[in-house]
């Protein structure tokens, strides 16, 4: 490619900058499990929380009955039902809704938000079929995925700590949030119990459990991500002796807050800096969807100041922070034609810039350069929770068949970003222990999976 040398410089500097060669890769998954650890021994010990999910039964695939589920976690919340029949029949039904959340709802009290999602509940209960049987003298029971910071307080419980993701609620925060929940479905006359309080990664963890006695960890890798895996007890110095009755539990890592090692660019500095929560989520704004468009945004800008890449003058739409998002690099990337005009337009319509044939070119390198960073990085994080896994039950885990459930916008969309993941973990374990290591796509496994938690913690059973 020719171009400009200034263009050049960059480009070299910042493929140099962002290179993950075995040796990082390793420290990666090093730090991560050392990190883990540390968070495991006491509460504040690490940057990784390694919360508690009080989770200490998993489905089987006997689970039988009726069994609904609420998510709420972003713009939607989904509500879910499922007819479970035992170890042979499976699921013998489900039927969900999703409702979208009116905007003005998200700067309201938190009674408003839940009376809205509880009455929400209650039309979709309302509407239940005769294909769908409630057991006799029991009440419906629900599993509540909640994709906001919560301090878990049991299997049923859990304070709220903050709002994110642009709520604005007032009056949750501290508060529990399933009795929030409760509360509000006493208002609609909803007689349901919330039997499992669970995160979205363990719900992945759960929904995936469900058909496979192999799934040990869930990663969800959208516009953020996080992962979770099954612990033993008495790996977790922190529970005090408080051990489960099956000996193990599912810790929800908040692994977006790992910052150990990691390759930056003056880029990524000037992103977190310019962010909501600057010196925050490391991890998470490398390797997530929300942030890899945004970081190739900065780049170019610089390659247009610097570099004249698309000319004089530099145009407004350029500067404009998150113009470029995660699917237009996904989609730019996907263009195989001889002048790129896929490219082109794309760069056009997002950022306003007119590209030469060496400009798109240019562009596809930087696109490539900080996908294939946070890819073989979510690679390297991965491996770093397996190790912790194997060193800790002497080669239990790269000794057997072991899944990862994977969900998320970024993992379903990105065919380059998925290699990349695979590419590294390949690397890092080598091809006899990776064929060990199934790196599986399950997908919205996780309102299912509230559903089989609500199941496996019955208040009946
Ligand atoms: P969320 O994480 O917001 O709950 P998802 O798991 O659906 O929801 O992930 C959405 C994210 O996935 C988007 O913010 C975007 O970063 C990423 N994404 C969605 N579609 C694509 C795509 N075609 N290519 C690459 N990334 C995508």
């Amino acid at each position: 490619i020719s171009t400009s040398l200034s263009v050049g410089r960059i480009l070299t500097n910042l493929e140099n900058s962002c290179a993950t060669p075995l040796p990082v890769l390793r420290h990666v998954a090093d730090a991560m499990a050392e990190d883990m650890r540390a968070g495991l021994a006491v509460d504040g010990g690490s940057y990784l929380k390694m919360i508690l999910s009080f989770v200490n039964t998993l489905p089987t695939g006997n689970e039988e009955g009726l069994f609904y589920a609420l998510d709420l976690g972003g713009t939607n919340f989904r509500v879910l039902r499922v007819q479970l029949g035992g170890k042979d029949k499976r699921v013998i039904d489900t039927e969900f809704e999703q409702v979208s959340i009116p905007q003005e709802l998200m700067f309201r009290t938190s009674e408003e938000l839940f009376d809205f999602i509880a009455s929400g509940l209650a039309r979709f209960v309302q509407k239940e079929s005769g294909k769908f049987s409630p057991a006799r003298g029991r009440k419906r029971e629900i599993g509540f995925t909640f994709s906001f910071p919560v301090k878990q307080t049991s299997i049923d419980s859990g304070i709220l700590i903050k709002w994110t993701k642009g709520f604005a609620v007032s009056g949750a925060a501290g508060r529990d949030v399933v009795a929030c929940l409760n509360e509000a479905m006493e208002r609609q006359g909803l007689d349901m119990r919330v039997s499992a309080l669970v995160n979205d990664t363990v719900g992945t963890l759960a929904g995936a459990r469900y058909w496979d006695d192999d799934v040990m960890v869930a990663v969800i890798l959208g516009t953020g991500t996080n992962a979770c895996y099954v612990e033993r007890t008495d790996a977790i110095p922190k529970l005090n002796g408080h051990a489960s009755s099956s000996g193990m539990t599912i810790i929800n890592t908040e692994w977006g807050a790992f910052s150990n090692g990691l390759p930056l660019t003056e880029f990524d500095k000037e992103m977190d800096v310019a962010s909501i929560n600057p010196g925050e989520q490391i991890f998470e704004k490398t390797i997530s969807g929300m942030y890899l468009g945004e970081i190739v945004r900065r780049v170019l800008l610089k390659m247009a100041e610097a570099g004249s890449l698309f000319g004089d003058p530099v145009p407004e739409k350029l500067f404009t922070p998150f113009s470029l998002r995660t699917p237009d690099l996904c989609a730019m990337q996907k263009d195989s034609s001889g002048n790129l005009e896929a490219v082109g337009s794309i760069l056009n319509n997002t950022v306003g810039v007119r590209s030469s044939l060496t400009a798109r070119r240019v562009v596809l390198e930087v696109c490539d350069t900080i996908v294939k960073r946070g890819g073989r990085l979510a690679g390297a994080g991965i491996v770093g929770i397996l190790q912790k896994m194997d060193n800790d039950s002497r080669g239990l885990v790269f000794g057997k068949r072991t899944v990862v459930a994977m969900d998320g916008g970024l993992y379903e969309h990105y065919p380059q970003y998925r290699r990349y993941i695979q590419d590294a973990v390949n690397e890092l374990l080598g091809d006899e222990v990776s064929s060990n290591v199934i790196i599986e796509h399950s997908k919205d496994g996780s309102g299912i999976g509230a559903a089989l938690l609500a199941a496996a913690n019955s208040k009946y059973a």
